[in-house]
């Protein structure tokens, strides 16, 4: 096989959700396994919903995701090349003006439904004469533009849904360009998959009926269609719809929510396939694993719960390297390797970490029980002599064992919530010699 060359074709409307990045995330582990290209392509030809400010912030979150493309570009910059093919089309006949309103369509719909029949566009404006079209033009209306289909089954080997057949006299022929010139997806996208010698269209199964059409507009224009991989959906943990709230959870807020973005790729690049859901240290290693074949037809089930537990997962094996400019920002204090490696076993997202540096270099109030006061009292005369080390919690336990005659839980937990004002935490060992013998002291009284 060619180096395959695959786009992301995001519209720039708002922050890319979960179900995008999944899209975005396949074609890039696609390419990367198979040494290809992934370009990013800003699908704005929509000019009133499509931002700038979108744009930036959807690269921004790819770059964050570490989904880095080799080359982008904006349809909003390549109309008059869609004019072009528009025109092609129309001089092969493939492309027609049609003068229905939206309520003339409407009644055809209903009018075909209450007789049983699919309700598909009849093509009236097909059979319009020269003198009709001048007509309805004289009258104020302008034309919208429809790919005349041919009729026959349009067949193609999917690589996630198996082999696929659209019989596509059974689909209204598509609007191309609307009343006012403006363009629907359809034709920019398969112009654009031209040029750009895409050789694979990896996209959400709600673009299956699509790819009937566009297949046949990439043969009227190109000769030759890419091959296609349409991915089911997802859809809540429940196996209903993706819920509003999850359906747009954006990538934004998962960050913010201190969400790491190798959990979300881990998570979305397993969700739904023969693989199990592990977590993962990088892309790269996602990329070897990628298979189309390990796609499965069903809906993936989407569980923040999951997503979560494999952040946690990530959390608490992250080295320090990775962790370190985050726990720079926390507390000064906190950029410490040996506190990371005490406290990340406790931390569910690294911003966890901020509590454990509160309770190891701050002031945390200890909580000590009636019961514990005069044995929490004593304790300090035990403590290892010098700089308290890893190894002084032993030592001092046993100390403290062979004074007072308590051992387990009685032992441990008066001392553990003494120093740490908690009753769980990281072990004892590194948050002794971290807390460090002058505030060990302070705390005990
Ligand atoms: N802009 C389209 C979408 O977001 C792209 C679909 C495609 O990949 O062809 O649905």
């Amino acid at each position: 096989m060619t180096a395959p060359i695959v786009r992301f074709a995001p519209s720039p409307t708002g922050r890319i959700h979960v179900g995008n990045v999944r899209t975005a995330l396949v074609n890039w582990l696609f390419a990367q396994g198979q040494a290809g290209k992934f370009v990013l392509r800003i699908d704005d030809t929509d000019l009133e919903r499509s931002t700038k400010e979108s744009e930036e912030i959807l690269k921004a979150d790819l770059t964050w995701l570490g989904l880095t493309w080799a080359e982008t570009f904006n349809q909003s910059e390549r109309f008059a090349i869609y004019d072009k093919a528009a025109d092609k089309l129309r001089a092969m006949g493939l492309l027609y003006p049609a003068y229905e309103t939206a309520e003339e369509l409407d009644v055809k719909r209903k009018i075909a439904q209450s007789r049983g029949r699919p309700p598909v566009y009849d093509r009236a404006a097909l059979s319009l004469t020269d003198a009709d079209r001048a007509g309805l033009e004289a009258s104020g209306l302008k034309p919208h533009w429809r790919f005349k289909l041919s009729g026959a089954r349009v067949e193609w080997n999917d690589l996630v849904r198996g082999p696929q057949s659209i019989d596509t006299s059974s689909v209204s022929d598509p609007v191309l360009i609307r009343e006012d010139g403006s363009y629907l997806y359809t034709l920019p996208s398969v112009v654009d998959d031209i040029e750009a010698s895409i050789t694979h269209v990896v996209r959400g199964e709600d673009h299956v009926t699509n790819s009937g059409a566009q297949i046949e507009i990439f043969m009227a224009l190109g000769g030759k269609a890419p091959e296609m991989a349409h991915m089911p959906l997802l859809v809540g943990a429940d196996g209903s719809a993706l819920s509003k709230r999850i359906g747009s959870l954006s990538v934004g807020q998962l960050r913010e929510q201190g969400i790491e973005a190798m959990a979300i790729l881990s998570y979305l690049a397993k969700l739904g396939t023969s693989d199990n859901i592990e977590p993962r240290s990088s892309v790269t290693e996602l990329a070897a694993e990628f298979s189309f074949s390990k796609i499965g037809r069903a809906p993936a089930r989407f569980d923040e719960a999951d997503l979560e537990n494999l952040n946690a997962a990530l959390v608490h094996a992250m080295p320090f390297a990775e962790a370190q400019a985050r726990l720079k920002d926390i507390d000064p204090h906190a950029d410490n390797e040996a506190f990371w490696l005490a406290v990340r076993e406790n931390c569910a997202r690294v911003s966890d970490a901020a509590n454990w540096a509160q309770t190891v270099f701050g002031a945390p109030s200890p909580d000590i029980a009636a019961e514990d006061k005069d044995f929490i009292a004593g304790a300090a005369a035990h403590l290892p002599a010098g700089e308290l080390t890893t190894a002084s919690w032993s030592e001092w336990t046993n100390a403290l064992k062979a004074a007072t005659g308590r051992k387990g839980k009685g032992l441990f937990m008066p001392l553990r919530k003494a120093l740490t004002g908690m009753e769980h935490g990281p072990d004892m060992g590194a948050v002794l010699a971290l807390i460090g013998r002058a505030k060990v002291l302070e705390r005990l009284g």
